[in-house]
């Protein structure tokens, strides 16, 4: 048997068939590259972004695939905004199966550097707004017997960073969150579970290159740290996305599942 490379880049299987998935943060990079993998394993995908044309534009795509989904603006800072989407949703497919919490922010600093509206920024982003949308969906989750609600967090949710104190804080805060979550709301087979890439090369990494010193610096940096010696792809993210989001993951919540390429051994 030959690996023929991530699941969702080329082979597709309709392990999501009839299950509807929102999507936040969508318009770029993991989160794209996970509601493009669900849509073509069999959901009916709503994209969303801060940015309503990148979110139109992953919807684009799909339809030259053949593939039907929906995009819309939607900003995970503004609470009824994010609550209104969602609602939408359950009224326009009549349920929603996976939400796939994405949306972050990063920015550097040690305790001594880090300005203050970072720090709070980071709080709003990385904690605040999944709790809201996780809010938001449970009662419609409940109510039609389950759901998966995936979070995403980082590696550094489960390791320590150097001068990265908001980061750091907040994606471990954001994993220990969603295991409570998990706790609270598994009699209602609502599972939580968080997502913890590594180097993944998109544009979210743009601040820490620049905190590197460019492009090559950052390079050698993955080479060097990284275990596999090299950056994940978003299609790697996609294939975790689609094992959280569908029944191949049924007794599994409360995970924080860390695809980082070693770097946290
Ligand atoms: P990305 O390619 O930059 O995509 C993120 C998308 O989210 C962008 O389209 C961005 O829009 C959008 N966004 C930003 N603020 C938003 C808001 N308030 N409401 C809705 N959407 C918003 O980044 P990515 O690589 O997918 O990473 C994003 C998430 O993955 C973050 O939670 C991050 O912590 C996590 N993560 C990434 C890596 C990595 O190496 N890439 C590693 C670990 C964890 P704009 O571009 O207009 O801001």
């Amino acid at each position: 048997m030959t690996l023929a490379g991530p699941l969702s880049s080329d082979r597709y299987f309709p392990v999501l068939k009839g299950k509807v998935a929102l999507v936040t943060g969508a318009g770029s990079g993991i989160g794209r590259a996970g509601a493009m993998a669900m849509a073509r394993h069999g959901a009916q995908v709503v994209v969303t972004d801060l940015d309503a044309d990148k979110a139109a534009q992953v919807v684009k795509a799909l339809k030259s695939e053949g593939l039907s989904a929906a995009s819309a603006a939607l900003d995970v800072t503004d609470d009824k905004a994010v609550a209104a989407e969602i609602d939408k949703t359950v009224k326009t497919y009549g349920q929603i199966d996976v939400l796939h919490s994405h949306a972050g922010y990063q920015i550097e600093g040690n305790l001594e550097q880090v300005p203050l509206d970072g720090m709070d920024m980071s709080w709003k982003l990385n904690v605040r707004s999944h709790f809201i949308a996780a809010r938001a969906v449970v009662g419609h989750m409940r109510t039609q017997g389950g759901g998966s609600v995936i979070i995403t967090s980082s590696n550094s949710g489960v390791q320590y960073d150097r001068e990265m104190i908001a980061y750091a804080t907040t994606k471990h805060a954001v994993v220990a969150m969603t295991r409570q979550m998990a706790a609270d709301y598994a009699k209602d087979n609502i599972r939580f579970n968080s997502l913890c890439p590594g180097f993944i090369d998109t544009p979210f990494n743009a601040g820490f290159e620049t905190q590197m010193g460019g492009r090559d610096k950052l390079e050698r940096y993955v080479a060097k740290t990284i275990p596999m010696g090299r950056w994940g792809t978003t299609d790697e993210m996609a294939d975790s996305i689609l094992f959280l989001a569908s029944d191949m993951s049924t007794f599994m919540t409360g995970h924080a599942l860390v695809i980082d390429g070693g770097e946290c051994i």
